[in-house]
């Protein structure tokens, strides 16, 4: 029997916003690099992922979900998610199952189960597939009582794009998803590694780090601050054995300072804390973190901000090396 071929390519990860896609990548890594939160709009960049399993190696890109941008930032989040998606080998669109609007309290016996207008902004989302082969994740089924009610969400599904395979599964409890990786591999061109074995992430501690640090702020904040907030590393230095890392934090009012920086500092403390043990896990060693806190006006819709910030147009969407396609 002939060994089976190397394989590997991007899989890019697409979806509304809070479907599961970053749960989902953590998953099947079996390391959680992306953070996850119950607020829409968490993740901002691609994030990169490598998994290398015998002959296969996927390289998933985590996309910022798909969704009605209000935002300057809102509008680059949509692009590069696009972007990601057409260079990529192979898609995963990720849906949630729910309780229909028609059906409330779960599709009990005698109401109706199903309406596909529960699933308008996704079966748009697989039209827009084209001819890009891809994978659905029918996400979240914990959440379903009845698995019955699945099969007429498979059929609309498979109407609307030819998916290789759908996937019904839990990313959150991580079942489905060696049955996901074996339909991936199907997609893939034959062609050698794109990365190291041993690679996880091409994205370098500090991307780490200051997404450790946002993770916390979603965690401990409300609603509208998370929204606008970014993190910069201001400095990185690796300088004898306890680096010394220094965070900006960008708000975009005054009050959101105030609420971040918390009575005698409290707020902050409790972020950073909680941010430097992550870190120090990631790290394997002790680190001094530091956190600033400055208001900066609106700067989710001032372009010079943005790019300042590190949402510059290209900046998320090029740095893949290229499959040999
Ligand atoms: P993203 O915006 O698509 O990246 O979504 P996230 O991965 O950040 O997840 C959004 C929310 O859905 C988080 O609160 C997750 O814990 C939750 N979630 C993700 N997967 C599942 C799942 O399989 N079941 C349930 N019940 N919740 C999930
Ligand atoms: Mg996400």
């Amino acid at each position: 029997m002939s060994p089976e071929p190397i394989r590997a390519g991007r899989v890019a990860l697409l979806g509304r916003p809070n479907v599961g896609k970053s749960t989902l990548l953590n998953a099947l890594l079996g390391e959680p690099i992306a953070i996850t939160s119950p607020h829409p709009q968490t993740t901002r960049e691609a994030v990169r992922g490598v998994l290398t399993v015998g002959p296969t190696q996927y390289v998933f890109v985590d996309t910022p979900g798909l969704h009605a941008a209000r935002t300057k930032l809102g509008d680059r989040m949509n692009r590069t998610a696009r972007d990601v998606a057409s260079e990529a080998d192979a898609v995963v669109l990720v849906a949630e199952v729910r309780a229909s609007r028609a059906g409330a309290g779960g599709g009990e016996a005698g109401k109706p189960a199903f309406s596909t207008a529960d699933y308008e902004a996704d079966l748009a989302l697989a039209r827009e597939l084209g001819r890009l082969p891809a994978v659905l994740v029918l996400n979240k089924i914990d959440k379903l009582r009845d698995k019955t009610q699945l099969f007429p969400i498979l059929e609309t599904f498979g109407a609307a794009h030819a998916f290789a395979a759908i996937v019904p599964m839990s990313a959150r409890k991580g079942d489905g998803a060696p049955g996901l990786l074996k339909e991936l591999r199907e997609l893939l061109p034959e062609q050698p590694f794109l990365y190291e074995a041993d690679t996880l992430s091409d994205q370098p501690e500090r991307f780490f780090v200051a997404e450790f640090v946002r993770e916390q702020i979603l965690k401990h904040t409300r609603q509208e601050v998370p929204h606008g907030v970014a993190v910069v590393v201001e400095r990185f230095d690796e300088i004898g054995d306890v680096p010394h890392i220094e965070l900006a934090i960008h708000v975009a009012r005054e009050a959101h300072k105030k609420i971040l920086i918390g009575a005698k500092g409290h707020m902050m403390k409790t972020i950073g804390t909680a941010a430097r043990a992550r870190v120090e896990k990631m790290l394997g060693k002790k680190v001094h973190l530091r956190l600033w806190v400055r208001a900066t006006p609106d700067w989710m819709n001032d372009p010079a901000k943005l790019r300042e910030l590190g949402f510059g147009q290209d900046s998320t969407t090029n740095e893949l090396p290229r499959g040999s396609r």
